[in-house]
């Protein structure tokens, strides 16, 4: 992080009203890229890109320096050039990160600077920051509905946060950053509407069906809200019983990722978003993250996947009563444990997979889940390993 961001945020209370104003309002502005650091200052959309793009961060051969380091001047025009240890893998994700480094011209003379977000002249001023706090006191619907929990894995929960800021790359959004959008601009799964983040996510009859069908599991019915902000800040009050609760959130977060690779399959692999598939995958999701992430699980996933409703209820009476059995045996220091299962539905055929790899304080450091075609519970069993 440059040196002015850490002494400024080095400051700051984690998590005040404050804390999160400062970190909205106060924007690195790249002239000549001096001094912001390119992977973990927010200077390109206030997310940094080591957080944004965890893989490309991850294979990149230089993981600190400034804007200046990641390119060279030729002649007028600046161009951009980041190398990996391996090329050609991930496309798309390799793509988007192109995009938004494309968008950003770097300016030889000027030197980097910071700007206050929330006056016109980009100076900062107490009355300012003063006025933000009372607004952010008055409209606390997105801060009330805190994503940090984790009850699903962190890129889950991260891209929960994004969206919930307006910065899950659509196709609208795209369009208001002037990226070109091949093709059309309407929504993937339905075809009509333009692809906004409030139609992808819960106004589209695809993805709307898909909250009622999940919702139906435990008898509940509601109408749609008129944004995802609102969706998501009334989502808990649609909870049926308090016992529910973390599951409850943990089926928002499952609907909210399941749609997004729906739509990212036909965006990107031409195929069509098979909604039965997705709902069980939904359905999968929800009894994985609730088995392995935050307080865990006893039962088989093959069991809590098929009696989803009531596993879940009934979790906690069942936990005190069983734990000498089947708990989870963390690995010895300095190793780590995989553990992968499958799930088959032989009433539908329908599939799932996922793993978890924890440390021996049974820290979850990464997960995966997805759905799976295969003929049988053996094969499933196999793909998962
Ligand atoms: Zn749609």
């Amino acid at each position: 992080m440059s040196f002015f961001m850490k002494a400024v945020t080095g400051l700051m209370k984690d998590g005040s009203i404050s804390t999160n104003i400062l970190k909205e309002g106060l924007k690195m502005v790249v002239g000549c890229g001096d001094k912001v650091a390119f992977w973990e200052d927010g200077w390109r959309d206030g997310i940094p890109l080591n957080i944004r793009f965890p893989r490309i961060f991850a294979l990149s051969m230089v993981k600190d320096g400034t804007v200046e380091q990641f390119g060279q001047w030729c002649g007028e025009e600046w161009r951009w050039k980041v190398c990996l240890r391996r090329g050609d893998w991930e496309k798309d994700i390799w793509e988007d990160f192109c995009y938004l480094l494309e968008s950003v011209s770097l300016k030889r003379c000027i030197s980097d600077s910071v700007a206050w977000n929330f006056c016109p002249n980009g100076l900062f001023s107490v009355s300012s920051f003063k006025r933000c706090i009372e607004e952010y006191r008055d409209g606390e619907d997105v801060e009330s509905v805190s994503v940090w929990k984790g009850f699903s894995p962190p890129k889950v929960e991260l891209f929960l946060w994004q969206l919930l800021r307006g910065r899950v790359m659509v196709r609208e959004v795209l369009g208001s950053f002037g990226v070109a959008v091949l093709g059309n601009s309407c929504c993937p799964l339905c075809g009509g509407m333009e692809e906004s983040v409030d139609h992808l996510f819960l106004l589209c009859a695809w993805s709307w069906g898909l909250w009622k069908a999940c919702m139906r599991w435990w008898n509940v019915q509601s109408c749609v809200s008129k944004n995802i902000k609102e969706w998501f800040g009334g989502w808990n009050g649609l909870c049926p019983k308090s016992s529910l609760k973390r599951v409850w959130e943990t089926l928002l977060n499952a609907v909210v990722w399941t749609t997004w690779e729906a739509r990212n399959q036909v965006v990107f692999q031409g195929k069509s978003a098979d909604f039965i598939a997705f709902l069980d995958l939904v359905r999968f999701r929800v009894a994985w993250w609730f088995k392995f992430h935050g307080k865990g699980s006893v039962d088989p996933i093959t069991v809590m996947v098929e009696n989803l409703e009531f596993n879940c209820v009934e979790q906690n009476k069942k936990k005190k009563r069983k734990r000498s059995h089947d708990s989870w045996i963390p690995p010895y220091n300095d190793s780590l444990k995989f553990n992968v299962d499958g799930s088959f539905i032989r009433r539908n055929e329908r599939a799932g997979i996922g793993g978890v790899l924890r440390d021996a304080k049974g820290v979850v450091l990464c997960s995966f889940s997805a759905g799976v075609e295969a003929a049988d519970a053996t094969a499933v069993e196999l793909l998962a390993i």
